[in-house]
């Protein structure tokens, strides 16, 4: 409950404007409950309108699809690109394809990428893209002409000193190369004006496994504090891309041992340990369905449920699929399962009954999304310099970096925590050092 005046006038006149966009409301919610005591000890902020500046996109760009399928059937999407905040550098962050993608996720990813962005330390602003488009069984044909139309509009508000979008959920190397591509043709030649490009269409190596590696290594330094370090830890990981099966890659190279994952067809347990040869063979088909684990090592037990649903005891959760994968019950069942750290790969994959019920656990660590799959956005940010300098980094120098950014991002929380005797709620730690670099930010900038 917010006591605040001022926040709560603000939050009442975001819900009454737009009460249906539910996701957007809550990452507002949970920010301000973590920034009150800040709030609170700042009256001039109200007339400065500093929640609201805060709180409302620079722009919101929302546009028309067409496309062909190979039927010669025209389908209509609708794009998007929200440009949330330019006050650390160009926007910057990813595109989504998925038929959930609207403008309330949007606006909610746009929002919590201005902090996380802010978190890396690193010249980039916040923005977040997508289209409502499902690129599930669509042909190579189908995901060119559809990127190439997606394009064709985004272009007129892209560039490598504007705004440069990467990859999300949906968005791949396949898709970022076919939208290079039709840059080229409609704008010129630029090296960067989208990260999260093929190593050799001068994207930056790392970077694939930037964001599951820097779950890794902010989960160890988590770890660290208690003394503890991932060998022999039991874990369970969420999600079907690039996040998911790079963080139980670092984690097992860490001496961890990952025992259940999941993707949209069901949730696998191997009490042995899964093998990731067989996730990448499985995620190399058309269908992803981990069912077929259980083929070549039978003594895996496949489920249908939510990962988060079962009964599998573990030490680390690293839900790594997307917004609101857990609810209340999941995290009474995390929690009885005997988890005890909770480290987020994904963007707000905790609702909000979730994120109460672990505030409320003793013995329990939770580290919020914004900090911890902040690696994925800094190594964009390295592929960036990397153009700039028309300089290529080895797969080492760029890791090393990576590690040095996350310890970086984990001792920032933890500051935070400590001045503001927050114990370890990383989440609101996070988000107040975000806020506080944001409105110094501000403050420089005068009102715009
Ligand atoms: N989509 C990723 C994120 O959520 C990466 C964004 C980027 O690399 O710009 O942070």
């Amino acid at each position: 409950m917010i006591k605040n005046n001022y926040m709560n006038r603000v939050y009442q006149e975001l819900q009454t404007k737009f009460g249906h966009q539910t996701e957007y409301l809550q990452a507002i919610q949970e920010f301000f409950s973590a920034i009150e005591p800040i709030v609170d000890s700042h009256p001039e902020y109200e007339s400065k309108a500093i929640l609201e500046r805060l709180v409302t996109p620079e722009r919101i760009i929302s546009f028309r699809v067409p496309w062909l399928d190979d039927n010669g059937q025209v389908h209509i999407n609708h794009g998007f690109r929200v440009q949330h905040s330019s006050l650390l550098g160009p926007y910057k962050g990813g595109l989504r394809f998925d038929p959930s993608v609207n403008e309330s996720v949007l606006k909610f990813l746009a929002f919590e990428q201005t902090f996380k962005n802010s978190l890396t330390n690193l010249p980039i602003g916040g923005g977040k893209g997508g289209a409502d488009f499902n690129p599930r069984g669509k042909s190579d044909n189908e995901i060119m002409r559809f990127c190439q139309s997606f394009m064709t509009e985004l272009s007129k508000y892209i560039s490598e000193k504007q705004d440069v979008p990467a990859g999300d959920i949906g968005v791949g190397h396949r898709e970022i190369g076919y939208m290079l591509g039709q840059y080229k043709r409609l704008k010129g030649v630029e090296l960067g004006p989208l990260t999260g490009k093929p190593v050799s269409a001068n994207g930056s190596l790392a970077r694939t496994e930037a964001t599951g590696y820097g779950v890794v290594y902010f989960a160890n330094e988590v770890l660290k504090e208690d003394q503890e370090t991932l060998k022999g830890k039991k874990i369970i990981i969420s999600g079907a891309g690039n996040v998911a099966f790079y963080a139980a890659q670092k984690a097992q190279q860490l001496g961890g041992q990952v025992i259940a994952m999941s993707n949209i067809t069901g949730s696998i347990y191997d009490s042995e340990g899964i093998d990731l040869k067989i996730i990448a063979e499985i995620n190399a088909t058309n269908e992803q369905n981990f069912a077929n684990y259980v083929i070549k090592y039978p003594h895996a037990i496949f489920s249908k449920e939510s990962v988060w649903s079962r009964s599998i005891k573990a030490d680390i959760a690293l839900p790594c699929a997307t917004q609101n994968e857990i609810n209340g019950e999941q995290a009474q069942n995390i929690i009885q399962n005997g988890i005890r750290y909770l480290i987020e790969g994904a963007n707000m994959p905790s609702n909000t009954d979730a994120t109460a019920i672990y505030n409320q656990t003793n013995d329990f660590t939770w580290a919020p999304g914004k900090a911890a799959n902040a690696g994925g956005v800094a190594v964009s940010a390295l592929e960036m310099t990397q153009n700039a300098m028309r300089l290529k980094w080895s797969f080492e120098e760029v890791d090393q970096e990576l590690e040095k950014i996350m310890n970086k991002i984990f001792l920032q929380c933890k500051a935070a925590c400590q001045t503001y005797h927050l114990g370890n709620n990383y989440a609101a730690g996070a988000d107040i050092y975000a806020f506080k670099n944001i409105v110094e930010l501000m403050n420089i900038h005068g009102i715009i």
